[in-house]
C-alpha cells in the first residue's frame, strides 16, 4: 500500500508536528569553540580570513571565555602561538607558554568551562611540520616524547582534556603513559584519530602561523580518498587509550563520521574547520547565503552523520541562535 494511504506530508504540516518527529535536535551541549592563544598582554588581532576569530593573549582569552560560558557553550579548545619557533618545538611544553598561561587564567577565573588543548608541534617548529625532522623526514618516534611533554604541561596547567592532532603513530599511548606517570590519570584524551590532509585548513594556517616551510603533510595526515583506513586509525587510538575520537575536517567526510559512529562506542567528535567556516562567511558577506540558516543546517548535518561533539568557529553564533529558538 502506498499513496493515497501513505502521505509523509501529514507530519510536516505545522512546526509543532515537525518538532515532534524531528530526529536530530541540535543544541549547545556538544559545541566546542576553538581559540588561538598568543604571547603578551592586551593582544587581540583578527585573523583576516576568519572574521570574528582572533589571536589573543591570555588576558583576552579569559574575557572571551567568559562570554562563551555565558552562552551555554560547554567547552573551548586552545591552540597556541609561541614567542619563538625552533627546530624542536621547545615552547610547546614551556610552563609559561601562551596556552599554559591561558588555562591557568581560565581556572583562576573559575569559569564553568571544559578546557581542551590541541597538542601538536606545527605552531612551534621553525619548519612548520607537526614533528621533528631527521634526515629530511618527519621522525615519528622522536616526536612522541615532545608531544607527551606538551600534553603534560597542559594537564599540569589545568586542562581537562588533551587533544593530539599530529597524526604520529603511537602518540596516544605515549601521552597516556606520561599523564599516568605524573598522576594525571583523570585528564582525558580526545584524539584527532582520522585527520585528513586537507585543503580546508588554509585559513587556520594563517591563524596559527603553521604552514609547513617545505614539503607537505601527506606522510602523516590521511589521504582524502581513504575511509577504511580511518576505521583502522580510530581502532588503534582507542586501543592506545583515547577516550574520545575526532574526524577532521567535517563536511567532506560525513561518510567517515557515520562509519566511525556505527563501528565504535566512544564519543565521536568532528571538526568543522577553518576553510568550511571561511566559505560560509565569505558567501554570507556577499549576500549569497543566509548565514544563520546555512550554519544551523551544516551543524545539524554533522550531528546527523553521527558526531555528538562539534568543534566549530560558528559556536558563539550558533549558541545565540539556538538559545533564542
Ligand atoms: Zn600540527
Amino acid at each position: 500500500m502506498t499513496f493515497p494511504t501513505h502521505r509523509p506530508r501529514r507530519l510536516r504540516r505545522t512546526e509543532a508536528l515537525r518538532g515532534l518527529v524531528r530526529e536530530t535536535q541540535l543544541s549547545t551541549h556538544g559545541l566546542v569553540y576553538p581559540m588561538f592563544a598568543c604571547p603578551g598582554a592586551n593582544v587581540r588581532t583578527e585573523v583576516s580570513s576568519m572574521p570574528g576569530i582572533y589571536q589573543q593573549s591570555p588576558d583576552q582569552i579569559v574575557e572571551e571565555c567568559r562570554e562563551v560560558a555565558g552562552l551555554g557553550i560547554p567547552a573551548v579548545i586552545l591552540f597556541g602561538l609561541p614567542e619563538h619557533k625552533d627546530e624542536t618545538a621547545s615552547e610547546a611544553f614551556a610552563a609559561h607558554g601562551a596556552v599554559q598561561r591561558s588555562i591557568e587564567a581560565i581556572r583562576k577565573a573559575k569559569l564553568d568551562l571544559i578546557v581542551i588543548t590541541d597538542v601538536c608541534l606545527c605552531e612551534y617548529t621553525s619548519h612548520g611540520h607537526c614533528g621533528v625532522i631527521q634526515n629530511g623526514e618527519v621522525a615519528n618516534d622522536a616526536t612522541l616524547k615532545i608531544l607527551a611533554d606538551a600534553a603534560l604541561s597542559h594537564a599540569r596547567a589545568g586542562a581537562d582534556i588533551v587533544a593530539p592532532s599530529d597524526m604520529m603513530d603511537g602518540r596516544v599511548a605515549a601521552i597516556r603513559q606520561k599523564l599516568d606517570e605524573n598522576r594525571l590519570e583523570n585528564v582525558a584524551i580526545l584524539s584527532y584519530a582520522a585527520k585528513y590532509c586537507s585543503g580546508f585548513y588554509g585559513p587556520f594556517r594563517e591563524a596559527a602561523q603553521s604552514a609547513p616551510q617545505f614539503g607537505d603533510r601527506r606522510s602523516y595526515q590521511m589521504d582524502p580518498a581513504n575511509a577504511r583506513e580511518a576505521l583502522r586509525e580510530v581502532a588503534l587510538d582507542i586501543e592506545e587509550g583515547a577516550d574520545m575520537i575526532m574526524v577532521k575536517p567535517a563536511l567532506p567526510y560525513l561518510d567517515v563520521i557515520q562509519r566511525v559512529r556505527e563501528r565504535f562506542d566512544v564519543p565521536v567528535g568532528a571538526y568543522n574547520v577553518s576553510g568550511e567556516f571561511a566559505m560560509v562567511k565569505a558567501a554570507a558577506r556577499n549576500g549569497w547565503l543566509d548565514e544563520k540558516r546555512v550554519v544551523l543546517e551544516i551543524l545539524t548535518g554533522i550531528q546527523r552523520a553521527g558526531a555528538s561533539i562539534i568543534l566549530t568557529y560558528h559556536a558563539k553564533d550558533a549558541a545565540r541562535w539556538l538559545n533564542r529558538c
